[in-house]
C-alpha cells in the first residue's frame, strides 16, 4: 500500500516537472542572460530628446520611450518633446511606444475613449513614420482588470507597472510587467535592484525626465542619470527596450499561461 502510494506520488511529481518544464520552455525563446535591464521613459519629456538620447547612445544602450501629450501643456517645447524630436528618438533606433495621449488614468475612462486615447497616439506615431508599437505603460500605473482585458483585445504585448520589484516572465503577465520608478531621492534603492537582474529575472525602470522641469518629484539629474549609466556599462550590464525582451520571451504564450493579477 504504501509503495502504491509512493509510486503515485512520484507520478504526480514526474507530471508536475514535465509540465513546468513545457510551460518553462514555451514562454521563454531563449535563457534570459544575468545582468538585463529595461529602461523606460514616460512622458515626452524635452530632456529626453536633448540629455538622455545622446547619453544612452555614448553608452551603446537600449530604451522604450513611452509618449503621451501631458496637458495642459504639450505645446511648451520648454518642457515636453514635439512629434519631430519623437521620431528623432525613433531614428536613433529607440522604441517609440504608447502612454496614451492625455495621460489620463486610463481605469477612470470607459472602453471607447481609452481605445480612442490609443488610436490617437498610434496615428500620430504613424503621421510621422514611427512604427506602431503593441508596448503600453499605464498612466500613474493606473489599471484595472477591464483595461488589461481592453490590452489583450487590442492585441497588446507588454504593459509595465510600478510596484518596485523585479520582472520574473514566468510569474508575471506581460501586460502586468513591474518596475522601479528612478528619481533623484532613491540611488541605493535603484542599485540595490541592479543586483536583481539574475536568474531568469529583468530588471525594468520607469524613469522620468532627466531633469523634469514639470514633476521635480519624478526628476532625475543628468549627472546623476549618468552615473547609473557608468555603473551599468562599468559592471557590463545589458539595457534594452521593453520590444526587445521579445527577443527572450513568447509573449503570446506567457500571456495565455500566466493569469494577470492586477496587484496595487
Ligand atoms: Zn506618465
Amino acid at each position: 500500500m504504501k509503495k502504491t502510494n509512493f509510486t503515485r506520488v512520484g507520478c504526480i511529481l514526474f507530471t508536475f516537472i514535465l509540465c513546468s518544464n513545457i510551460g518553462y520552455s514555451r514562454i521563454l525563446k531563449k535563457p534570459i542572460p544575468d545582468k538585463l535591464v529595461v529602461f523606460t521613459f514616460d512622458d515626452a519629456t524635452a530632456s529626453h530628446y536633448s540629455v538622455v538620447a545622446p547619453l544612452l547612445k555614448k553608452y551603446g544602450f537600449g530604451a522604450t520611450f513611452y509618449v503621451c501629450e501631458f496637458q495642459p501643456n504639450f505645446k511648451d517645447t520648454t518642457k515636453y518633446m514635439n512629434w519631430r524630436q519623437i521620431s528623432e528618438l525613433n531614428k536613433m533606433g529607440f522604441e517609440v511606444a504608447n502612454h496614451a495621449l492625455t495621460h489620463k488614468a486610463v481605469n477612470k475612462l470607459t472602453k471607447e475613449k481609452f481605445i480612442a486615447e490609443l488610436k490617437c497616439i498610434d496615428k500620430k506615431c504613424d503621421s510621422v513614420h514611427i512604427p506602431i508599437s503593441k508596448n503600453f505603460a499605464y498612466p500613474g500605473y493606473a489599471r484595472d482588470s477591464s483595461v488589461v482585458q481592453t490590452l489583450i483585445e487590442q492585441g497588446y504585448q507588454f504593459a509595465r507597472i510600478g510596484n518596485n520589484r523585479v520582472y520574473d516572465p514566468l510569474v508575471d503577465h506581460p501586460l502586468l510587467t513591474p518596475s522601479w520608478c528612478m528619481g533623484n531621492k532613491n540611488k541605493e534603492q535603484i542599485l540595490a535592484a541592479y543586483n536583481e537582474a539574475k536568474n531568469g529575472k529583468v530588471v525594468v525602470l520607469t524613469i522620468h525626465g532627466v531633469p523634469d522641469i514639470e514633476h521635480p518629484g519624478v526628476s532625475t539629474t543628468p549627472a546623476l542619470f549618468e552615473e547609473h549609466l557608468k555603473y551599468l556599462s562599468d559592471n557590463h550590464f545589458k539595457v534594452i527596450s521593453i520590444k526587445e525582451l521579445g527577443k527572450y520571451i513568447n509573449v503570446k504564450e506567457a500571456a495565455k499561461t500566466i493569469k494577470p493579477v492586477i496587484g496595487k
